[in-house]
């Protein structure tokens, strides 16, 4: 059996036929977009179709409101930089504990700077409290900056209320929708959302391509200064390959929504009942929230999650333990810590995350192989003994976080 892919939202796997669409744009169709003769031609044209094509997945009212960037890291950044910079006198932000670094070393550094940062809290299940939020919204707030989906747990936000807040109070609003596009419906033109990031290579389109939708008429200051490209807001040679990849996957997104609402969650859940039916003390991350189609995070009690990785890939399956960017560090993940989950349980956190390529042999694969490898780790676990946690565990007993 091949390799089983369940990292997906590191990652995704490069459609073909978006390979098929870049490959003309990497070798004949090499001329620079801004050519007045005829080499800029098809880059031109090209450009506007990707525009379209990624206007039409996020259901924005206007082509023109699709600005084309490296990453979703340079949308954020560029979004918060615009914010800040447009009303130097707004020294707050409003973002959550649980955002991708994307976000949080943007709003660490306005700190040191001397900015306020609010960062809302987490709930256990991951899920937010608008109460909260809503008495931090205050004229002094120069953006609020959400994530949509949370690439850890797959916990939706209530985005567009939470928008619909912030404009009430005449507030601009910015989602990282990186782990949402692709995976659920969007329709923009029907949000209060100001600002919205996302990013190419998470629904099968190429790596170094993102974009920043900016709704017309909002005020912009653009980040990256210098040529006139995508209207002055972002300067800089297109990546026309990349943009072409990521507008074509955008169009096989819109077409595989569906199978991405129904098999790919009916294959997620298959995962989650069948690993909770044969494994004792495993938790699901975000129970009872809204979650993204495709993702499952699961806490195995007493053990490590690297070491169940490890163990995953010898019988050829990927996975990730916290976030991939921040797996390496021995610590539980930022999100994990804002959910407090016990230490026990946030060290053994798995993520799950399916696609559309991935397949039921290859679920049942990892439901074959999993609990066998969760009990030989635990027979390992200085927290476990005779086939059950040690009876000296308890809460007071534990280590904290550091
Ligand atoms: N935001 C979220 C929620 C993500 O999951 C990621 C990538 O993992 C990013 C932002 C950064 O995206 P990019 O790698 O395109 O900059």
């Amino acid at each position: 059996m091949k390799p089983v892919y369940l990292d997906n939202n590191a990652t995704t796997r490069l459609d073909p036929m978006v390979l098929e669409a870049m490959m003309p744009y990497l070798t004949e169709h090499y001329g620079n977009p801004s050519s007045i003769h005829d080499f800029g031609g098809p880059g031109r044209v090209a450009l506007a179709r990707a525009r379209s094509q990624l206007a039409a997945l996020l259901g924005a009212s206007y082509e023109s409101e699709i600005v084309f960037t490296s990453c979703a890291t340079e949308a954020t950044s560029t979004a918060i930089h615009s914010a800040v910079t447009l009303a130097p006198e707004k020294k707050e932000i409003i973002t959550t504990a649980v955002e991708h670094p994307a976000t949080l070393a943007v709003c660490e550094n306005l700190e040191r700077m001397g900015y306020t940062i609010h960062r809302l809290a987490v709930n256990e299940q991951g899920a937010l409290d608008l109460e909260q939020y809503r008495a931090l919204l205050n004229p002094n707030v120069a953006l609020v900056t959400v994530m949509w989906a949370n690439n850890e747990t797959g916990v939706v936000f209530p985005v567009p209320e939470m928008a619909e807040m912030a404009h009430e109070q005449g507030i601009l609003f910015h989602c990282d929708a990186v782990q949402y596009v692709g995976k659920c419906p969007i329709s923009l033109a029907n949000t209060a959302i100001d600002m919205l990031s996302c990013s190419g290579h998470k629904f099968h389109g190429p790596k170094g391509i993102g974009a920043l939708y900016i709704r017309r008429n909002t005020r912009f200051r653009p980040f990256l200064r210098g040529g006139h490209q995508e209207r002055g807001r972002r300067a800089g040679t297109e990546n026309i390959a990349g943009i072409v990849g990521m507008g074509a996957a955008s169009e096989l997104a819109d077409i595989h929504m569906p199978m991405m609402q129904s098999g790919v969650v009916a294959l997620r859940d298959r995962l989650e009942q069948g690993l909770v039916a044969q494994i004792p003390h495993a938790l699901i991350m975000g129970k009872g929230q809204p979650r993204t189609p495709n993702t499952l995070n699961m806490a195995f009690e007493f053990i490590e999650g690297e070491a169940i990785l490890l163990l995953m890939n010898q019988v050829g399956i990927a996975a990730s333990s916290g976030s991939a960017c921040t797996s390496g560090s021995l610590e539980p993940s930022h999100v994990m810590r804002a959910m407090s989950i016990p230490y026990t349980a946030a060290h053994g956190s798995i993520r799950f995350s399916l696609s559309r390529y991935t397949r039921e042999k290859e679920i049942d694969h990892v439901i074959e192989q999993l609990p066998d490898i969760v009990s030989r780790l635990r027979t390992l676990s200085p927290y476990w003994q005779e086939g059950k946690p040690q009876a000296a565990i308890t809460q007071d007993f534990l280590p904290t976080y550091g």
